[in-house]
């Protein structure tokens, strides 16, 4: 397939960007490493390119006052993976974004673009009509679905492709958003849309909205963090499945814990069974075993990806018992 034609515009402030994405068929191009693939693939098509390359303004790493940190959504994924400060206090995140496929994309691919990009079922990258491009049917469900979801699927299986989502979310991120009607902070655990609400949808941002920023909040005392990532093949892969842990110790039992998976669902899912059997206990033998059968308690397996229920479990545990170590 070939890229159709398209006029290409590059913004030069934040204000323009969103007034030229006011235009019917507009699509923001910040790295380029997805977009492009799906226009040649035609999962969109666009007329109209907004670049917003040239706001300076939307790059880097920085403290904020309350002891946070601020990152530009144009920020490269290898600016984060190699930020001092991301992996000092935020070790998960600069782990995920050091697993995100191969050098050159994490080189040229943006924070922004990776909490944006389209997910990769190969139906929907493919020449079928499927309910995500406004069809009747998914493909998937009864057919190939080996990478699919275990969770959070009904109507379409997907799994939300990006490595620094499950990691950003578990930190609690907030993201910043501009568009026609201002700006506007949320949650990233809220940016994110279940088949079941818009099988259409990945996110809530509307056509004319930009992510200009994801703030990170100030970390307490006691954090430990860590992300794995297994996939098929040891060179550039999304997440066969993955885990982005945050544990709050206090003294040497669990205070706090926020476990968010990724490749197990439609969103980067947040894994309430195994937060609930680490609070409160020391993270001995006794409690990682149970983590790590809660981690895919309510999973609902498909046709091909039942292989998924072991990986989560082993993935579970030898990451708890890192953590542990520490
Ligand atoms: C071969 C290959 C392997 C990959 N492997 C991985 C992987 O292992 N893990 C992973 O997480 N990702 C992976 N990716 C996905 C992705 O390309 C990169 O993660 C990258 O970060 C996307 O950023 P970008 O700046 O290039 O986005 P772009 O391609 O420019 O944009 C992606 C989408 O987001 C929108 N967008 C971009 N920036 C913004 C913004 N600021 N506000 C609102 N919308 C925006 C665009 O309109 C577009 O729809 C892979 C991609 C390829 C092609
Ligand atoms: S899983 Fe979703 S994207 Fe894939 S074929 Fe089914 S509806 Fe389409």
């Amino acid at each position: 397939m070939v890229i159709p034609n398209f006029t290409h515009l590059r913004a030069k402030s934040l204000k323009e960007a969103v007034e030229q994405l006011s235009s019917k068929g507009s699509r923001i191009h910040a790295g380029g490493t997805d977009l492009l693939g799906c226009l040649r693939d035609e999962v969109f098509e666009s007329n109209r390119i907004v670049s917003i390359t040239q706001l300076e303004e939307l790059r880097g790493i920085s403290e904020t006052a309350d002891g946070g940190v601020r990152i530009g959504s144009l920020t490269t994924i290898t600016e984060v993976a190699n930020s001092k400060i991301i992996q000092e206090r935020y070790r998960a995140l600069a782990k995920a974004a050091s697993e995100v496929g191969s050098p050159q994309l994490r080189n040229q691919g943006t924070l922004g673009g990776n909490l944006c990009q389209k997910p990769r079922c190969w139906y929907y990258r493919g020449e079928f009509h499927c309910l995500r491009k406004g069809g009747d049917m998914c493909y998937a469900y009864q057919g190939e679905n080996q990478y699919h979801c275990l969770f959070g699927g009904d109507p379409c299986y997907i799994v939300h492709p990006s490595d620094t989502a499950p990691a950003l979310v578990a930190f609690d991120a907030i993201i910043r958003i501009s568009g026609s009607g201002g700006t506007s902070l949320l949650p990233l655990k809220k940016f994110f849309v279940l088949p079941a609400e818009n099988v259409e949808k990945e996110t809530v941002l509307e056509p004319t909205e930009i992510v200009t920023e994801v703030i990170l909040p100030p970390l307490g005392q006691g954090i430990r963090s860590a992300y794995r990532k297994v996939r098929a093949r040891q060179s550039w892969d999304f997440a066969l499945a993955g885990v982005a842990l945050v544990v709050k110790f206090n003294g040497d039992r669990v205070d706090q814990a926020h476990v968010v998976l990724s490749g197990a669902a439609p969103i980067p899912w947040r894994s309430k069974e195994v937060e609930e059997t680490m609070v409160g206990r020391r993270l001995d033998a006794e409690t990682i075993s149970k983590a790590s059968e809660a981690v895919v308690r309510n999973a609902q397996p498909l046709k091909k990806n039942g292989y998924k229920i072991p990986l989560f479990r082993g993935m579970v545990e030898e990451e708890l018992l890192s953590i542990a170590k520490e």
